[in-house]
């Protein structure tokens, strides 16, 4: 994903799996550039993908993205994985710019640095969402920022990255 390459790596073990805290009860929004490559990868991406508002995100079972493997944490499609969760736990909101979501047992760990490097994807991850999809700016209810977060009724898009493994 030229341009878009940057990633957020924290140390997501926690005991003896992975966290995965942020894959479960999340709303992850593809990209354009998400979406195929993960149809590239495999075929039917539409048993993955559901549409909301206009914005393919991916299917949730259980409350639980359909990529994590319950047993062990892991995500699926970890080296494929999209762009929101790529930058998670980053975050943006008006308030406060980027920040790592203190929801993230490793917020502490996200360095000044990483926030140098990432913050200005972060900020503008809902406008590459409205352009990859055609969107009109303001069209959705979408937050700002890829977020790990809660419901897709709020009309939640959003979302976030993962994970240093
Ligand atoms: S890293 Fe992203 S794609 Fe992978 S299981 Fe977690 S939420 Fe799903």
């Amino acid at each position: 994903m030229p341009g878009l390459d940057c990633e957020v790596r924290v140390d997501c073990r926690a005991g003896g799996a992975f966290c995965a805290k942020c894959c479960r009860n999340a709303v992850v929004p593809l990209l354009r550039e998400d979406y195929e490559r993960l149809k590239a990868m495999l075929g039917d991406v539409e048993g993955y993908v559901e549409w909301v508002e206009g914005v393919p995100v991916l299917k949730r079972v259980n409350g639980a993205c359909v990529f994590l493997e319950e047993a062990t944490g892991r995500c699926r499609v970890y080296e494929d994985r999209p762009l929101a969760c790529r930058l998670y736990p980053l975050v943006y909101s008006p308030g406060t710019w980027v920040h790592a979501d203190p929801r993230c047992p490793r917020a502490a760990s996200v360095t000044m640095d990483v926030v140098a490097r990432c913050g200005s994807l972060v900020e503008k991850f809902p406008l590459l969402l409205k352009e990859s999809w055609g969107l009109e700016l303001g069209a959705t209810r979408s937050q700002p920022a890829p977020l790990a977060a809660s419901s897709a009724s709020a009309g939640a898009i959003q979302r976030g990255s993962r994970r240093g493994r």
